[in-house]
């Protein structure tokens, strides 16, 4: 199974990701991670990137390509669930020459959950777990269960930012959601609802089209 997994910010793309490369045992490929771990290794990739990642610009296209390229175009995967690449329509044609893909889950979720899920999120600045003051709430407020470190909100989980990601993410999205539907690989599933749910829907889709 060679799918991608679609979605705005906060609609749980990766936890969607995760859960299916257990449950099927099939590598999750995410773009995000990959580039953080080039810029930690600091690659020839990581360094180019980080100057982007740190302005919080998205990194270009011809960067994320050869890092994508790398990973996707030796064959080295014969199934695998794609996170956050393609983010473009560049990145969607390039992505034609290195594999075929089955399928595109499109999670598609209402403005007013994305807000209230990110910004509802705390980071530890310590240990950097997650939590979420309504959904996840740590026992004491502001503070992290595992090491007692000072939970924070991220800048880019502040309401303003949240919105300006909202509106890049559809004007980079709209032409990858149309490309993927005109060749009869888009699947819609509603991201408003629980995360098991949500799973549910995917899994049902991906029965449907015999890919598990
Ligand atoms: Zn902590």
């Amino acid at each position: 199974m060679r799918i991608i997994i679609l979605g705005p910010p906060g609609t749980g793309k990766g936890t969607q990701s995760r859960m299916l490369s257990e449950q099927f045992n099939i590598p999750h490929v995410s773009s995000g991670d990959i580039l953080r771990e080039n810029v930690a290794k600091k690659t020839d990739i990581g360094k180019k990137a980080d100057v982007f990642m740190k302005t919080g610009q998205l990194v270009p296209d011809n960067i994320v390509v050869k890092m994508m390229t790398e990973i996707l175009g030796k064959g080295k995967y014969k199934h695998f669930i794609l996170d956050g690449f393609p983010r473009t329509i560049n990145q969607a044609h390039e992505l034609e020459h290195l594999t075929p893909i089955d399928l595109v889950i499109n999670l598609i979720s209402s403005e007013k959950m994305i807000m209230e899920r990110l910004s509802g999120r705390r980071v530890c600045s310590s240990c950097k777990a997650v939590f979420h003051i309504k959904n996840m709430p740590p026992k004491k407020d502001g503070v992290c269960n595992n090491c007692n470190g000072k939970l924070i909100q991220r800048d880019d989980d502040k309401p303003e930012t949240i919105k300006n990601r909202l509106r890049i993410y559809e004007i980079l999205s709209d032409p990858l959601i149309f490309f993927y539907s005109q060749k009869g690989l888009l699947r819609d599933i509603d991201g408003d609802q629980p995360i098991p749910k949500i799973f549910g829907d995917v899994i049902s889709v991906l029965k449907k089209e015999k890919l598990v």
